[in-house]
């Protein structure tokens, strides 16, 4: 583990506590979840619900993802044997990767990726073989070719992010047959990290890997409450799929973590069937914020596509005369009291998708009005 010091992510929160700006670098919300699950968890916790849960998560858990899994996206799950609750997205992709890979096995994994994906596939001794996803003018495409040449006989499991981090992307349909055709032909284990579901944009839809014809029997599918409650201090995960294979998560699971979340696992149960309004009211919220944030950096001079779901919008600092993203996030507090994360931290180093990614950098919309329209005008500064 020598290659993964301390991440950007880090740096730039360090940097920006130490300099007094606006942080759009770390994805966290500012703002609390809904009130009934904040109550949930007081009311959980003062009725004594503070020992070790069951080791796959509390029943109502269990019941409430597969019915979400069926109410929003036509999943039949056993929450019984095909539903495990993890210490957030995070222990549930580490738990899959190490439960199913062997020294040497291959991981396809999209890139730019979520920082922990290379971490845990080096803990798990697995060899990550990427494939970029390139940006344009619209946003960010795959390149088929490269994930085609990406699978060979020793590829174990695809890691696929959708909706994405960093670049806000949504895979479209065919997008994902190619990758679930893929899968298919050798074999291989698909994991998607879903933890954006309910956060896609301008009336478009999310559709799970799972959902795709001859696909449920080999994908697990992860989410997570800390992205859809806004709650992301809880670590409140879930992991779902066939039950050999989240069987096989589970064994690891139980030697990272043993159980987690106690008292709010009976809270994030409840919020699962909030009604429809509530999601629909969560999308609409952030696409607004999006907009706001969009219409900022367009305004300072950044290069921008809209992106379809997440929290996160890329920018282009080119036209600003900025050719490398690391250097001006490192520079950004001073020259306009803002914090935002390289996109390139999310690539290996000198890669194909690194390369492409260079100049660009990452802000997040997950702020309040104020903080977005703070950080819009402090932006302007760039202009001058
Ligand atoms: C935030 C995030 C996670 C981590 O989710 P937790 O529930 O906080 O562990 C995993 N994957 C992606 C793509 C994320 O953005």
């Amino acid at each position: 583990m020598r290659r993964f010091g301390p991440t950007v992510f880090a740096e730039m929160s360090a940097l920006a506590l130490r300099t007094g700006a606006v942080n759009l670098g770390q994805g966290f919300p500012d703002a609390d979840g809904p009130a009934s699950l904040l109550e949930d968890a007081v009311a959980a916790i003062r009725s004594g619900h503070n020992q070790y849960p069951p080791g796959v998560g509390v029943p109502a858990l269990l019941e409430a993802v597969a019915e979400h899994q069926e109410r929003f996206h036509g999943l039949r799950l056993d929450p019984g044997s095909q539903v495990l609750v993890t210490a957030g997205a995070t222990e549930a992709i580490a738990a899959s990767v190490l439960a199913l890979c062997e020294p040497g096995d291959e991981v396809v994994v999209l890139e730019p990726a979520y920082d922990s994906y290379p971490a845990v596939i080096a803990l798990a001794g697995a060899v990550q073989r990427s494939v970029p996803l390139l940006p344009g003018p619209d946003g960010f495409t795959l390149d088929r070719s490269r994930l085609e040449a990406a699978f060979g006989d020793r590829t174990r499991l695809v890691l696929l992010n959708t909706p994405h981090n960093p670049t806000g992307t949504v895979l479209g349909a065919e997008d994902l047959a190619a990758v679930a055709a893929l899968a298919v032909r050798h074999d291989a284990v698909v994991v998607s990290d879903e933890v954006y579901e309910h956060l896609v944009f301008d009336g478009g839809t999310h559709t799970p890997v799972a959902a795709l014809p001859g696909m449920a029997e080999r994908t697990l599918t992860i989410s997570s409450a800390g992205k859809t409650f806004s709650v992301t201090g809880w670590k409140v995960g879930w992991v779902t799929g066939p039950a050999p294979l989240v069987a096989a998560v589970r064994t690891v699971k139980q030697f990272l973590t043993y159980v987690n979340a106690g008292p709010f696992q009976p809270a994030v149960a409840a919020a699962l069937g909030l009604p429809d309004e509530f999601y629909a009211g969560l999308a609409a919220d952030l696409q607004r914020r999006r907009d706001l944030l969009l219409e900022g950096l367009r305004s300072a001079g950044f290069a921008v596509a809209a992106p379809a779901g997440t929290y996160f919008v890329v920018a282009d600092p080119r036209p600003l005369g900025f050719a490398d993203g690391t250097d001006l996030c490192r520079r950004l507090p001073e020259l306009a009291g803002v914090v935002g994360v390289p996109v390139a931290a999310f690539c290996t180093p000198g890669g194909v998708a690194a390369q492409a990614v260079e100049p660009l950098v990452r802000f997040t919309f997950c702020k309040s009005d104020a903080v977005l329209h703070e950080a819009c005008d402090r932006l302007q500064a760039l202009r001058r």
